[in-house]
């Protein structure tokens, strides 16, 4: 298992009564707040004190007070994902931007706009609907998961089928380093991007090289209308052929979701398989995509849902992915050829286990409410989950857990081996954050 490459330097001992005092002489009482329940809760810590800057100067002071005291600092947006990931080896502070939740400028006419990192995707999106438009991304999780949050943990959700990931969106980025730095890259103009971009850099870094502070997009066109296609059958190779031939044709599906048995989020009860495909575009396209995508899945039993419906079947859908009661969360990648073998793998070893796929990608979600495992003892648990992992790596692929108890993150790494760019990605800390300030052990390789 991956340990932290390196304790953080000069490591000195550092009193939580003297950080909130700092933080508060140097920049009000409103500032710095202690938390004692679940609000950005990392790991199992009683307590954690919470920075809220306003402004990014005022970030960039407080990242260089941290710098000064040596105190590790947990970058967040609204907190609500801060278990994913390695617990930190050490941290003394969470540096939250949930307050820097400004729209700084938004361009209808140019399909631009620049945020700051505080600003929850669903009201930027609220806002650019006026406008019929939107950054079309719909990954998974709360209301107010912030841009900032998506952009460094790089989330996405449904819509990457037709519309991509963060990186595709992000035209500029404005950070914070550890020493308080603060360095802008990209612009906020589409056709900006010189030499190396920086941008890709920072979107899945899960804070661990600087924190971000401002984005600038580029922006969609809302679509006038949608529809969502789901065709059943009792396993996985119709399914997955029907995929395979979506993928070579002149459809293009917004999502392909492919979704196991019993799902919460279907609106019909059914033990077989489903595959909704979601199409978002003109009604007459829509209609012609629709036809052709019966056609060629002429076999299977169908349902068609239209407007209100189908918006409705996606929020049951989001929802369901997120519900409380999975203890257990894992994402499986592999290559979309492939997807049909990992599914077999993973019926093989956990014949329970529930699941859905971003299947146009090659993504698996695995989800399992707690006792999914019980019938494995504990060192059973991790060598089966370990030889998940396995296969999707004999594939090319990876497995990372999202969520787990912990007799299992203690056994797996969370993120397993990322192979020859290990030494890439260390060097690209060292460089960034050379005293491992930010986040220090939680990414992959102990970074
Ligand atoms: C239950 C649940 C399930 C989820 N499932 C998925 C999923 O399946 N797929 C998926 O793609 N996403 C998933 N997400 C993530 C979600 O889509 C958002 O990306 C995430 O919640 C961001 O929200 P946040 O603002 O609260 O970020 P936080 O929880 O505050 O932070 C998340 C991570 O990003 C870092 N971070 C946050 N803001 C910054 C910043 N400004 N600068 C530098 N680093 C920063 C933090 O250090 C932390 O590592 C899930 C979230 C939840 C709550």
């Amino acid at each position: 298992m991956n340990r932290p490459q390196t304790e953080p330097h000069n490591p000195r001992s550092v009193s939580s009564d003297r950080t909130l005092f700092r933080l508060r002489e140097m920049f009000g009482e409103d500032r710095a707040q202690v938390y004692t329940d679940h609000h950005f809760r990392i790991a199992n810590e009683d307590s954690r004190i919470v920075a809220f800057p306003q402004s990014i100067e005022e970030l960039s002071e407080i990242l260089q007070l941290a710098a000064s005291e040596c105190w590790r600092v947990i970058p967040a947006g609204a907190g609500t994902w801060l278990e994913m990931g390695n617990r930190p080896s050490q941290f003394h502070l969470v540096v939250a931007t949930e307050k820097m939740n400004r729209v700084l400028e938004y361009e209808p006419a140019d399909l631009t706009a620049t945020v700051q990192a505080g600003c929850p995707l669903a009201t930027f999106n609220r806002l650019a609907a006026e406008h019929r438009q939107f950054i079309p991304l719909d990954p998974f999780g709360e209301e107010n998961s912030t841009i900032g949050g998506i952009i460094s943990t790089a989330s996405s959700g449904p819509l990457r089928c037709a519309y991509g990931t963060p990186r595709d969106w992000l035209i500029g980025v404005c950070v914070v380093d550890a020493t308080g730095k603060i360095t802008r890259a990209g612009g906020k103009v589409v056709k900006n991007v010189a030499g190396y971009d920086l941008c890709k850099l920072y979107t899945g870094s899960y804070g661990t090289l600087a924190v971000v502070a401002e984005m600038s997009f580029k922006l969609r066109a809302l679509p006038s209308s949608e529809k969502t296609l789901i065709s059943f059958a009792d396993g996985p190779t119709a399914l997955c052929n029907l995929v395979a031939e979506i993928t070579d044709s002149d459809l293009q599906p917004a999502s392909c979701e492919l979704i196991s048995p019993n799902d919460i989020g279907m609106p019909v009860k059914t033990r077989q398989l489903a595959l909704a495909l979601r199409f978002m575009n003109e009604p007459q396209t829509i209609d012609w995509q629709i036809q052709e995508a019966l056609r060629l899945g002429v076999n299977l039993k169908s349902m068609v849902l239209s407007g209100e419906e189908s918006k409705t079947f996606w929020d049951d859908y989001r929802a369901g992915e997120i519900a409380a009661q999975w203890d257990y969360s894992l994402r499986i990648n592999v290559l979309p050829q492939d997807l049909k073998l990992m599914i077999d793998d993973l019926y093989r070893l956990f014949p329970q286990a529930n699941w859905r796929a971003h299947a146009a990608n090659g993504v698996i979600r695995v989800h399992a409410a707690a006792g999914w495992l019980d019938e494995f003892k504990n060192r059973e648990r991790a060598r089966k989950l370990a030889e998940l992992r396995q296969q999707a790596q004999s594939r090319g692929g990876q497995m990372v857990i999202l969520r787990a108890t912990a007799d299992v993150t203690e056994q797996l790494d969370v993120w397993g081996e990322v192979g020859a760019t290990t030494g890439l990605m260390r060097a690209l800390k060292e460089k960034f954050d050379p005293n491992g300030q930010l986040n220090p052990g939680r990414f992959v390789a102990g970074i």
